[in-house]
């Protein structure tokens, strides 16, 4: 496309991945002119899109935090925290020149011949009508996430046409929801629930969360006593944060594999925390509610700062129904088990939408691309997918973890290329690949959240062995990709 603005790199997203993708470009690769479009009117992703009470981190922020900024708050942060923190990194860096916002790419499409990605973006024009607006890029880094932040994911109850009351989704908080004096049902028993209820339950009359089936919790003080004595001792805060990391990072690793190893043992003692935060006369509820049929850590277990989701169940302000849903009424939810919940507002808290490469129409030569077709390569780049690479974090361990990892790896990459002349990177399985094992993007039996679960189908394969595999294991990967090696045959260059 000639006449088009042309950058090395086009970074798709202002959320944590992108912004430290760009971090980490400028740092490790200064020569390489990029840019950062963002659809929304500004950073933050999934910080920003959010913005239901309460809404906070799961993750400690020494690990989702970066590790070259450090994080000076308690480890559980708000959303307005995270948002605070990507806007000092962007401040401090200078990164903010390079994002160009209400950027919403449609399509991206890659010219063997030209050697380059035409990406196409949607942005307001200076009347103010929509205006197309295209750029070219050598590579592709996609940190468009996984979700479609537009809406959330609302299953398709009977009977949802007739109910009287108001149908919110936490994705899409109205800003006028008015809940004083309201019965509410949060469907629902995720991080999300979690954190909602305890916020709202003050709020309003009651608050019931009604869950399938239990989840696991694990309940702490929002405080990390480590950090609070190196602070005390004024240790410079990058040697804190390195080293609160490695805490984290070491307590986390000894966990998993007690999980593996004990998980009764494990269960039990979750169980303990549960029984403790809620005090005498919750036996029945303890058993009935926060115990979960899978084993520890075969789905993310929610933490609860401060216990504050029990001190609303005990405060008589919230409880918990764990029930199927058989269909709505004019006035509330009709359970399987014969109760009606009265209800006046349901939250359905009930996940995400994912979606692939951003809803972005990506075409290869003018083909569209199979996605669900490629294999992926250290889960990161795929095959038939020249110059791309998705930055798809971790579930157990906090996303940007990976991020930085693939930070790093990206940049070593384009590097790479660099020295060889080459400008086309793309995967290819070699001859002792052909007729490998392929399974789904991520192993449902190490990891099964509903919007996987729901979506595989669209997402790349993996192998089952080096560079193909995609093992979702920070600990594993942390070494692995940094020494990689780019010249084993799997990455095909031009
Ligand atoms: C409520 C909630 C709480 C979470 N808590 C944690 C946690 O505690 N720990 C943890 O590890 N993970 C958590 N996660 C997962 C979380 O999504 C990631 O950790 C992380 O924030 C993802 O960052 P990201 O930048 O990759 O993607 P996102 O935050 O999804 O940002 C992607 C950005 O790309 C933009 N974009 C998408 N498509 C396009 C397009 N076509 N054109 C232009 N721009 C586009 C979006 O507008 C968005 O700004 C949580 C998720 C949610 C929803």
């Amino acid at each position: 496309m000639s006449g088009a603005e042309h950058f090395d790199v086009l970074i798709v997203g202002a959320g944590i991945s992108g912004i430290g993708a760009a971090w980490h470009l400028q740092r490790q690769c200064p020569g390489k002119r990029y840019v950062v479009l963002e659809s929304q009117a500004g950073f933050g992703g999934t910080w920003r899109t959010h913005r239901y009470p309460g809404i906070r981190s799961d993750s400690d922020l020494f690990t989702f935090g970066y590790r070259f900024k450090p994080w000076m708050g308690p480890p559980i942060a708000s959303a307005a925290e995270i948002l605070a923190y990507l806007g000092e990194v962007i401040d401090e860096n200078g990164l903010a020149p390079h994002i160009r916002y209400q950027h919403g790419i449609g399509s991206a499409g890659w010219s063997s011949e030209q050697r380059r990605w035409t990406i196409t973006a949607i942005r307001p024009g200076a009347d103010g009508q929509a205006e197309t607006v295209q750029i070219t890029a050598g590579f592709l880094w996609m940190c468009q996430g996984y979700y479609r932040h537009s809406e959330g994911f609302t299953p398709d109850w009977p009977g949802m046409a007739r109910f009287g009351g108001r149908i919110v989704h936490p994705q899409t908080w109205p800003d006028d929801l008015d809940l004083a004096a309201k019965q509410v049902v949060v469907i629902g028993s995720g991080a999300t629930a979690a954190t909602l209820i305890p916020a709202i339950a003050d709020q309003c009359a009651h608050v019931t969360m009604l869950q399938r089936s239990p989840t696991f919790f694990i309940t702490g003080r929002n405080a990390n006593e480590l950090a609070d004595m190196l602070r005390q001792l004024e240790i410079p805060s990058e040697w804190t944060h390195e080293i609160v990391r490695r805490k984290v990072l070491f307590d986390q690793a000894a966990f998993t594999r007690r999980c593996r190893a004990e998980p009764e043992v494990v269960r039990q003692e979750l169980l303990a925390g549960v029984r403790a935060a809620l005090g005498p006369g919750f036996e029945d509820q303890v058993q009935q509610h926060f115990n979960p049929r899978y084993r520890p850590w075969q789905q993310r277990i929610a933490f609860v700062p401060d216990a504050d989701l029990f001190k609303a169940v005990r405060s008589g302000q919230a409880s918990v129904v764990t029930d199927q849903i058989e269909t709505f009424t004019e006035t509330g939810i009709q359970l399987a088990s014969g109760q009606l919940l009265e209800a006046d507002i349901v939250v359905t808290a009930t996940g995400f939408e994912l979606n692939v490469l951003g809803d972005i129409a990506i075409s290869v030569d003018g083909r569209p691309l199979d996605f669900a077709g490629t294999v992926a390569w250290r889960g990161t780049m795929f095959t038939d997918l020249p110059n791309l690479a998705w930055v798809f974090g971790y579930f157990r361990a906090s996303w940007t973890l990976r991020a930085d990892l693939l930070g790093d790896f990206v940049c070593r990459l384009l590097k790479h290329m660099d020295r060889r002349g080459a400008t086309v990177v793309v995967p290819e399985l070699r001859p002792q690949d052909e007729g490998m094992a392929l399974g789904p993007w991520v192993d449902p039996d190490n990891f099964n959240p509903g919007y996987i679960s729901r979506g595989v189908a669209r997402l790349p394969k993996q192998g089952d062995h080096a560079p193909w595999l995609h093992s979702q294991d920070y600990w594993t990967e942390k070494d692995e990709l940094p020494a990689a090696d780019l010249d084993d045959g799997s990455l095909v260059y031009r």
